[in-house]
Order: structure tokens, then C-alpha cells, then sequence
């Protein structure tokens, strides 16, 4: 191929730039002969040409042959050659995976380390082995028959976990079941999560607030070590709990506020919204965990904003015979026989049994569910569905 470039003699002055003249349509362009350039698109391309393969010079031209059509060609060409900066037409720089990986590690090994330990932190709440108070009693249960399960085969629901201020939790919470609050319900911070079933019970309950409210929840679940810090910086501690001694830790407790109302004022207190609330939230399975003149049994300051998730017939007999959760525990495990609670068509027995060597004494018919109470025995909750209603 001659190259008449490389013959001709220098030129004595440098030859005045001119500018090439731009191809108005495809046909008036010059064939190309740049070495290892794809060819470039035509502009303002009305009809196809096909172009005869040895206008180009680089080495995929034989495949054009290929392709009728040189926009078939052309797109298949670019959709196979790497990527080329669009402005200065040369191949970004790659990045070296080695470093990269690095760089990774160094960001990411201290949030895993913080995490993982930040676990690691709260396993310091070991399972506190609560001595048989003198008016807990092995109930009898009547009328159901009942088997010996091990505990590891059982699912602990934790819907009655006792949490106070002498008694921390014994292990954290299962992460898998939080869920954020936001969008479904109102809230004051996106990131806020609770338990899913504390999520449905306040859906429910938001749902049938009709012309009160409205509410939107300010505080959910939170990790033992926020508890801490929120613990140090508290002035009132009154209202907050020490680290693993929160419901909060828990995920089974929510604040929930009314729109324009302080939580800790004494219009709070008095509004009909708040009313509702404490009227009302037994229906979703929701206990006001720390009512009015409860602080020497609670340990709490009255919270008319802090509700618990305890399940519909739990809540329903809390709120009937007035009483919170530590003195329903205790009533649990001082009954000779089991607590009857007849409610949504159901009949529900409650009973407290403390596990022997590791095994729970079950209804064998029955559905039911069990909670730990974290003051060394289990509520077993069984229901039997009424016929004829
Ligand atoms: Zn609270």
C-alpha cells in the first residue's frame, strides 16, 4: 500500500491549517483508512448504504461481510468494543482490583467489627435465673390433654417477656423481625422499626382512630447500645430505663404521639386522643405499659405514649381487671388451674409453667403458642374455637 506521506519532503513552511470539509450525506464521505478505528456512524443517515468491506482497514472488517446492513454491522460493532470516553476518546482508566479491595476492607472490616461486637455487647444480658417466688405453683390443667416438648422444638413468640427495670432481657431480639414503620405508618424518622406484629397491631389501631389523633409513632425499636446513650444523657432517668432493661430493646414497644401535642406535657395526659389510646389499644392487642400511679410496680413514671404488644387476650384481661404486666405475670404463676379468657369467638386457656430439664409441659390437641416470661417460667396460651356461635 503506498504511503505518499512518508516520501514527500518536509515543507519549508508550515502548510496553513485548513479545515476538511464536513460529509453532508453518507455517500460524500471519504472512505476511511485509519489504522484500527471502527468505522465511524454517518451522520444525518437517510438511506442504508452498504458499504464494500475493504473501505476499512482494521481488523474486524472481514466480519462485515457478515451483515447486510451496515447499521446492523455498526450497532453489533459498538455493543462489542469496549467503552471509549465520549470527549476524549480514549479508554478510561481501569481500575486495579487490588487495591480496590483494599481500600473495601478498610471501609467495611471496621462497621462489620462494630456490628458484630456491638452483639457481642449485649450477650453480656445472660439469662437471669429468677428463684421460684413463695406463691408460684405448678397449676393443674383441666380438661386438656397435655405432653412434655423440648423447648428447643418449640418457637418462644417473647409477646409477654417481662422487661423492667430489676430484670434486663436475656439475649437481644431477632432482628429478622423488624420492620420499618415507615411509609405505612406515620412517623417522626424513617429509620424507625418495631416488631412486625407490633407494625399490624398499631395498623389496626391508627386505622380505627376516627376523628382522633392523629398519630404517628416517634419511637420504636432500639439497640441496647442506643439505649445506653440515650440512658447517659437522660436528666429525668425516671422515664428512661438502663441498657437491656428497655421494652424498646425488646422491639415490642412503641411510642406513639399525637400531632402538635409534646409528649411529656400535661396537655398530653389530658387529651382526648390519649384517652382513646389508653381505652382502646387492649382491642389490638396492646397494653399502655406504664399507667397512671403504676410507678411503684412498673418502676416507670406514667407514659401515656409507651405501648406494649402482649396479643389480643392478654391485653383484654390487663385491661379488664386493671392490672400490668408484672402483676399479670404474677397472678399467672400463683393460679392453681388455668385462666379462662372467652373472646373472638375463642376460649382461651392461659397458664404459667416453669420447664423442667429442658422440656415444656404442652396442650397435645390444642393450638397454642408459648412466651417466656423472663422470670423463670413459660405462658402457654391454648384456645378452643366455640361451636355454635
Ligand atoms: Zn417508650
Amino acid at each position: 500500500m503506498p504511503d505518499d506521506r512518508r516520501r514527500r519532503p518536509p515543507p519549508s513552511q508550515p502548510p496553513k491549517f485548513r479545515p476538511p470539509p464536513l460529509p453532508s450525506r453518507p455517500s460524500d464521505r471519504a472512505p476511511q483508512r485509519t489504522t484500527g478505528r471502527p468505522p465511524q456512524r454517518p451522520p444525518q443517515q437517510t438511506q442504508r448504504t452498504r458499504r464494500p468491506s475493504y473501505d476499512y482497514d482494521y481488523d474486524g472488517y472481514d466480519n462485515y461481510d457478515d451483515y447486510d446492513d451496515y447499521d446492523d454491522y455498526y450497532d453489533d460493532y459498538q455493543r462489542s468494543r469496549p467503552r471509549r470516553h465520549p470527549q476524549r476518546g480514549r479508554q478510561p482508566q481501569r481500575l486495579k482490583k487490588g487495591p480496590v479491595v483494599v481500600l473495601l476492607l478498610i471501609i467495611f472490616l471496621p462497621i462489620m467489627i462494630i456490628t458484630l461486637w456491638g452483639r457481642g455487647g449485649n450477650e453480656e444480658y445472660i439469662p437471669v435465673l429468677v428463684p421460684p417466688p413463695e406463691d408460684e405453683v405448678e397449676p393443674e390443667i383441666i380438661g386438656i390433654r397435655m405432653h412434655t416438648v423440648p423447648l428447643t422444638t418449640l418457637r418462644d413468640t417473647g409477646y409477654l417477656k417481662l422487661v423492667n427495670r430489676d430484670l434486663p432481657m436475656s439475649h437481644d431480639m431477632d432482628y429478622y423481625t423488624l420492620v420499618f414503620v415507615a411509609p405505612i405508618l406515620p412517623v417522626r424518622a424513617d429509620y424507625i422499626t418495631v416488631h412486625r406484629t407490633l407494625l399490624t397491631a398499631m395498623q389496626s389501631l391508627f386505622a380505627q382512630a376516627d376523628g382522633v389523633g392523629p398519630f404517628f409513632v416517634t419511637s420504636g425499636y432500639r439497640n441496647v447500645a442506643r439505649q445506653a446513650e440515650i440512658y447517659e444523657n437522660a436528666q429525668d432517668k425516671r422515664y428512661v430505663m438502663p441498657p437491656g432493661h428497655s421494652e424498646h430493646n425488646l422491639g415490642l414497644a412503641a411510642d406513639i404521639a399525637i400531632e402538635g401535642v409534646p409528649l411529656m406535657s400535661a396537655y398530653m395526659s389530658e387529651h382526648p386522643a390519649t384517652v382513646w389510646l389508653a381505652q382502646n389499644a387492649w382491642r389490638h392487642g396492646l397494653i399502655l405499659r406504664y399507667p397512671y400511679g403504676t410507678e411503684h410496680i412498673t418502676g416507670v413514671a406514667y407514659e401515656p405514649w409507651h405501648f406494649r404488644y402482649v396479643g389480643r387476650p392478654h391485653a383484654f384481661y390487663m385491661a379488664t381487671a386493671n392490672i400490668v404486666l408484672e402483676q399479670y405475670l404474677q397472678m399467672l404463676a400463683a393460679r392453681h388451674e388455668s385462666l379462662t379468657v372467652p373472646l373472638d369467638g375463642r376460649t382461651y386457656h392461659i397458664w404459667y409453667h416453669r420447664p423442667s430439664a429442658g422440656e415444656l409441659l404442652v396442650p397435645q390437641d390444642l393450638p397454642f403458642s408459648i412466651s417466656n416470661s423472663n422470670r423463670g417460667g413459660f405462658v402457654i396460651t391454648a384456645w378452643e374455637y366455640l361451636s355454635g356461635s
